[in-house]
């Protein structure tokens, strides 16, 4: 009964979300496609782990930037996604984006709600392998090696301080476009050719989840590039529209708080009644056992 009042609580401002009922229905609530061989380093598979259905490459925050790397010198194109818990609650009452991120090729576990849910489940969290850490140090890999990176959403002028942070950073990186998030579904035919035309290899989506990973799932055959990441609000912090929370903040597992503090009317659903909502969740599957 309590998750499912904290359920309607939680997606009444997400109308275009489908709501099939409030009940926990992780356990066969999508078929589960089988996603390639877990990525390897060397000889051995890096490890990966189950929590409420999906399967997350539980790798370093180096170990990732490598793995990206790699498939941005492979053939196959790669679609890359972030995993926290208000994923996992969307995840929850939206059967197509839960299959969107169980088919995605390389899923990493971010924040504390997903650590905090591995411990529960016995399943230890290696890493949070969130996109804004991640994408320094992407970059810096990325210095000079010819890969050519696109950057797509956010509000109009967003992108644009991303192209700046970037130039000035990391002046090696090749950035060979950017357009901003709000884009209707007559301009998506034109928004695929940009990326197509630029020759992109790595396209970074900002569009929120989960409206990103469906959109990738539905085009990235289309765009021509290697790999596609999935990224939600990252631009607007390199943008320089919202600043990230301190390092000590982060570092206790608080920057959802810091988030709260910045946008509360925005986000009060999401963390207030998400978190309650995404914790019961996990007490109900760890009774379960
Ligand atoms: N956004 C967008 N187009 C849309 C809706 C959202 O480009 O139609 C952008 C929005 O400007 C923001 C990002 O998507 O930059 C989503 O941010 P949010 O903090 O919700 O994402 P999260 O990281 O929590 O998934």
């Amino acid at each position: 009964m309590a998750l499912e009042l904290l359920e309607l609580l939680s997606q009444s401002t997400e109308k275009s979300l489908q709501k099939k009922g409030a009940a926990d229905r992780f356990a066969g609530s999508a078929e589960v496609l089988e996603r390639g061989p877990a990525v390897t380093r060397g000889a051995a598979p890096l490890p990966r782990i189950k929590l409420f259905d999906i399967e997350i490459d539980n790798v370093t925050l180096e170990q990732a930037v490598w793995v990206i790397r790699q498939r941005l010198d492979g053939d196959t194109p790669t679609q890359v996604s972030f995993v926290n818990a208000d994923c996992v609650n969307i995840a929850c009452r939206n059967p197509e984006y839960l299959q969107a991120l169980q088919q995605s090729d390389l899923v990493f576990a971010d924040g504390i709600g997903v650590r905090v849910a591995g411990q529960v489940l016995g399943q230890p969290v290696r890493d949070n392998v969130n996109g804004t850490d991640l994408l320094p140090l992407l970059a810096a890999a990325l210095q000079g090696s010819g890969k050519r990176v696109y950057l797509l959403g956010g509000r109009p002028g967003v992108a644009d301080g991303v192209a700046r942070w970037l130039a000035k950073n990391y002046p090696g990186v090749k950035l060979v476009g950017w357009r901003h998030g709000y884009f209707s579904a007559e301009d998506e035919a034109q928004v695929i050719e940009d990326i197509r035309r630029c020759g992109a290899d790595l396209v970074l989506v900002a569009l929120g989840a989960p409206r990103q990973e469906l959109w990738i799932r539905r085009t990235r055959s289309k765009l021509g590039a290697k790999v596609v990441m999935g990224v939600g609000g990252l631009l607007d912090f390199f943008s320089g529209r919202i600043p990230r929370a301190p390092r000590w903040i982060r570092k206790l597992g608080l920057e959802w708080c810091y988030r709260l503090y910045q946008e509360p009317q925005r986000l009060w659903r999401r963390y207030l009644v998400g978190n309650v909502l995404f914790l019961l969740r996990l007490a109900q599957i760890r009774l379960a056992r």
